[in-house]
């Protein structure tokens, strides 16, 4: 019998954070990990000052999921993006009108607006031996401020200083502390990027005593190396980053960054190095099918297979047939018709009386393939089964006992698929459609897991350059759609400056009055203040002024069910715009849709335009993307739209991405606002992913199970980047 739990444990979760859950049962292997990291893997709640509310908006913040509760450590990797620097501490005579200052004053008096101006200001007046400064509040607690500023005593503020005329003015200063609590200042403040409902204050507080609470650690990376870069420690790289406390420390930030960012790209590389070990070790079995139920499927369809398919099919039935484990990668451009390559592999493998799985990334994806699967299996006899999340009580029961005991030939789901209580009979080929979500640990973590055998086909519609497979991949076989299936005509791409958004409402309305539908994808906005839903809200609402309730709106924060139901209502053509932002399901297939909307357009990679883009131009109707975008725009971002005019060929597209942007962020989920890495920076910090991989290689020469002193530091920094699985295949093999 053949247990999914084998498949659990991957180290995935940076990947996908934002998207979906984890398949990685809650504390996987804790047990295992030195006891000195437990601090930092507690719950936030655990810190001072630290509650229901701002866990949750530090967990909104620092990228937690449901079923992933923000713990410490997330706050270690979230970094300051600046400093306030208040450590120009003059006398009130030398103060330069607009700077930060930190004056040391005696309170002098209180002036409270009068009664009947109750918008005038609350005055404080300070003083020092040169000269007079007002501290100025408005809507102020007085009360407050009588505590805070007791007339005769002497008291340190911060803030900008601003001369009025003979007046020096201090509004709302950003500090006040008696002198004999000096510390209570900090003269060197890290700014931290915020999200809604926190503050500065509880980012710092927060954060710092994240950072107390890490132990020193032994160093991981090659001493020499290290001190050749001038790095600092761990630890310290931390501290520079989060508590900095002099220039020195300022100008080190850049190189703690940069061997954090090394750290990390260590434990990918080693878990990677790791993975790949056990994967070349473990043995395969030979699935063979008749080829029956597949020509089955084959007569009922209504085209024929193009060369390219028939190609791969062939491909993945020949690796299947070897007696050794099958890791394919199926690559092909949206709409190059991978399904129903998918779906001929997997009717091998039921043919050969073994069972199939085919897991997609999202909730929606998992039932529009579980439609796809059935419909054309059913001329198979196909027995499909569908499981995500979502289905519960005796339902789901059912599913996992026909899965268990047989009765379902081909299993389409979620993460859902890994748990632990998801028993197949004989699962032999396991297909992961990842549409741009899954990153390169969980392609990778998949080689570790399987139990006798199961062969993987991972389906991606990122063109991937060659060299970078090499890199990225290891020794990946990879079956390439070239060809798209006959009769489909490119899409006219068209980028528009936002200004004139109008004509794109009219091109709406023409649309919606022909009778075809819209996409309309709002980007995330990653920045501070606004939640990631509210541009698509606003947008929402903009056009139910033009459009009525023919509007729907879906976004990552959700319930799944209301999504489903605003994505099944639109599928069915009961709406006839689709506000979206980009997490959702961009996969989705809607052949009515005739027109992708994509606002913002320069803040998306080349690559991810391309798959948005893809959505439309899958029906009769001539198809029409608008890129909206806000300029002016930097040179990059003009060659990604121009770019994007030119071809609809995924593969120029991807080497035109990989000119522009490096390699990395190809293969990273970055563009998706999911971050692959927390620390790491691609194509950035390349030159550190190569010492990183230098460095693994060296370290398993030397140490190869990990039992030395470097050896037994690195899988701390395994723990720390959470790449348990890898851990545990050390231990294994
Ligand atoms: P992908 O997953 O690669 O983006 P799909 O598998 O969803 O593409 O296929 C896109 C569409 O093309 C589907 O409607 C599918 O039925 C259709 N299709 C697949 N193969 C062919 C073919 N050989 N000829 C015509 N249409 C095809
Ligand atoms: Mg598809």
């Amino acid at each position: 019998m053949r247990r999914a739990r084998f498949w659990a444990g991957c180290p995935v979760r940076p990947t996908f954070r934002k998207q979906m859950p984890s398949p990685l049962p809650k504390g996987a292997d804790v047990k295992m990990r030195p006891a000195s990291l437990n601090p930092l893997f507690a719950s936030l709640r655990d810190l001072n000052g630290v509650g229901e509310r701002l866990e949750e908006a530090l967990g909104r913040l620092t990228g937690a999921t449901p079923d992933q509760p923000p713990r410490v450590i997330n706050l270690l990797w979230h970094f300051p993006t600046g400093v306030i620097d208040r450590r120009e501490r003059p006398a009130i005579a030398d103060v330069v009108s607009g700077n930060l200052v930190t004056l040391n004053v005696v309170v002098k008096a209180h002036r409270a607006p009068p009664p009947s101006v109750t918008r005038a200001p609350y005055k404080v007046i300070c003083e020092d031996d040169t000269g007079r400064i007002e501290l100025v509040f408005f809507h102020a607690d007085r009360r407050y401020l009588q505590r805070m500023l007791p007339v005769g005593e002497r008291r340190i503020i911060s803030g900008r200083a601003q001369a009025y005329g003979k007046h020096l003015q201090m509004t709302h200063p950003d500090h006040i502390a008696p002198e004999s609590d000096q510390e209570a200042i900090p003269l060197l403040e890290p700014v931290y990027p915020l999200g809604q409902g926190v503050s500065q204050r509880a980012v710092r507080n927060a954060a710092r005593q994240a950072v107390a609470r890490v132990p020193d650690l032994p160093e991981w990376l090659d001493r020499d190396f290290v001190a050749a870069q001038d790095w600092p420690a761990f630890r310290r790289a931390l501290e520079i980053l989060h508590m900095p406390r002099d220039d020195i420390d300022m100008a080190a930030a850049g190189k703690a960054r940069k061997r954090l960012a090394c750290d990390e790209l260590l434990s990918s590389q080693l878990a990677l190095a790791l993975m790949r070990r056990r994967f070349r070790r473990l043995s395969g079995r030979a699935t063979t099918g008749t080829g029956e139920r597949a020509s089955q499927i084959r007569a009922a369809l209504p085209f024929k297979l193009t060369g390219a398919q028939e190609r791969a099919v062939a491909e993945i039935l020949s690796d299947m047939a070897a007696p050794h484990r099958m890791l394919r990668l199926l690559q092909g451009d949206v709409g190059s018709g991978k399904t129903l390559v998918a779906l001929l592999a997997m009717a091998g493998a039921v043919e050969a009386g073994g069972q199939a799985a085919l897991m997609a990334p999202t909730e929606v994806l998992a039932r529009q393939h579980y439609k796809t699967i059935a419909e054309m299996g059913a001329a198979a006899g196909l027995r499909v089964a569908l499981l995500t999340g979502r289905e519960s009580g005796p339902g789901r029961e059912t599913t996992l006992k026909a899965i268990k005991q047989g009765q379902a030939d081909i299993v389409v789901g979620t993460h859902a698929l890994f748990q632990a209580d998801v028993e197949f009979r004989d699962l032999a080929l396991a297909v992961i459609d990842e549409q741009h979500r899954f990153g390169v640990y969980q392609r990778l973590a998949l080689q570790a897991k399987g139990n006798g055998g199961v062969d993987i086909l991972v389906a991606t519609a990122t063109p991937i350059p060659r060299t970078l497979m090499m890199t990225h991949y290891g020794d990946m076989d990879v079956s390439v759609l070239d060809e798209k299936p006959p009769g489909r005509k490119p899409v006219t791409t068209r980028a528009l400056p936002v200004e004139r958004i109008h004509d794109v409402i009219e091109a709406v309305r023409r649309t919606l009055k022909s009778g075809a539908q819209v996409f309309w994808v709002c980007p995330l906005v990653e920045s501070s203040d606004v939640a990631p839903a509210t541009a698509a809200e606003e947008r929402a609402a903009h056009l139910r002024q033009h459009f009525g309730d023919q509007v729907g709106l879906v976004h990552g924060r959700m319930k799944g069910a209301d999504r489903d139901a605003v994505m099944n209502a639109f599928a069915a053509g009961e709406l006839g715009v689709l506000v979206s932002t980009t997490v959702i399901e961009v996969g989705v297939d809607v052949p009515n849709a005739s027109v992708m909307v994509i606002e913002h357009a320069e803040r998306f990679g080349l690559a991810q335009l391309h798959q948005l883009r893809g959505r439309v131009g899958r029906g009769a109707a001539q198809a029409t993307c608008l890129l909206l975008y806000q300029g002016p725009l930097s040179e990059t971002a003009e060659a990604r739209l121009k770019a994007l005019r030119d071809t609809d060929d995924g593969f120029k597209i991807a080497e035109e991405d990989l000119r522009l942007r490096g390699g990395g962020e190809i293969l990273g989920a970055k563009q998706s606002g999911d971050p692959g890495f927390r620390v790491a920076r691609l194509p950035e910090d390349s030159e550190v992913l190569e010492a990183a991989r230098d460095q693994v290689k060296l370290l398993l020469e030397r140490d190869p199970r990990l039992e030395g002193p470097q050896g037994a530091a690195a899988r701390a920094c395994l723990y720390l980047f959470e790449r348990d699985a890898a851990i545990r295949t050390v231990r294994a093999g």
